[in-house]
């Protein structure tokens, strides 16, 4: 897998900026494709976005070469909900587009855990 080149197109985002360290977050954890932080507004007792350092718009901007990529994402979401002890469940939320209620346009995986969620989403 080619590593992402954050410098350009990633910047065009506030995530972008939380990629560059241009503006802080509470990082939970980081490697060479991605990076995790606290949610600033969080909907539960944990509350993680997970984001590639691939600057991809959202969901449906993926291609199959960003396979290996998005499989990536959701073993360490599963890591970190560990982590975070979230042993009875949590859930995960990729919003996209509109109507998905997206507002970051940077591909995130929202981890939720710490209490129980409802179903359906509103
Ligand atoms: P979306 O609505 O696009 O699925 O999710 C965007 C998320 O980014 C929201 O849950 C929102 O609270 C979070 N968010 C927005 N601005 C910031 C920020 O400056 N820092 C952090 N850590 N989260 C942010």
């Amino acid at each position: 897998m080619t590593l992402p080149d954050i410098s350009a197109e990633a910047n065009l985002t506030l995530f972008g900026k939380i990629l560059r360290k241009e503006i802080p977050a509470n990082i939970v954890y980081e490697d060479d494709l991605c990076l995790a932080f606290r949610d600033i507004t969080p909907q539960a007792p944990t509350h993680i976005l997970i984001i590639p350092k691939k600057h991809i718009p959202n969901l449906a901007d993926a291609t199959p070469e960003d396979h290996a990529l998005l499989g990536h994402l959701l073993i360490k979401t599963k890591e970190i909900a560990a982590s975070e002890g979230l042993t009875n469940g949590y859930r995960t939320v990729i919003n996209t587009g509109e109507d998905g209620g997206q507002t970051v346009y940077h591909l995130h995986i929202h981890l939720l855990g710490g209490r129980s969620l409802s179903w359906p989403p509103g």
